[in-house]
């Protein structure tokens, strides 16, 4: 077994002296930024769009649209896990509580911030 150079996985969402290609998930750096790799090249090639109306290209800018794009995926991600998180939360039981509805010591399910036994909580509100 041979160690991977696990400094290159890490450096995927961080700017690095190279620009990574331009297509999402491929962390191959390319010389201008904005530009694709040869590997997605011979991938994608029929289905990429390539620009090839010159130099117009600031590469400041398409620096700048492509980090704002990774940060909004990102983002996404983050509030994903959150979601998940927030779920877990909810759904916290704990054992020998006492239910705030019927006063005895239970299992309870933490519920606005009172523990609840299972059978208050299937009461119709
Ligand atoms: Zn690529
Ligand atoms: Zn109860």
């Amino acid at each position: 077994m041979t160690s991977t150079p696990i400094e290159l996985r890490q450096s995927d969402w961080q700017s690095t002296l190279f620009d990574d290609c331009a297509l999402p998930g491929c962390a191959t750096p390319v010389a201008v930024p904005g530009d694709v790799c040869q590997s997605c090249l011979v991938a994608f090639g029929d289905m990429l769009n390539v620009r090839t109306d010159g130099p117009a290209h600031d590469p400041e800018r398409v620096r700048a649209e492509l980090a704002a794009r990774d940060a909004s995926t990102r983002d996404q991600y983050r509030a994903q896990a959150a979601t998940v998180a927030a779920a877990q939360q909810v759904s916290t039981r704990k054992r020998n509580q006492i239910c705030w509805l019927c006063d005895e010591r239970r299992t309870c399910t933490a519920t606005d911030g009172r523990w609840e036994c299972a059978d208050c909580q299937a009461l119709p509100v």
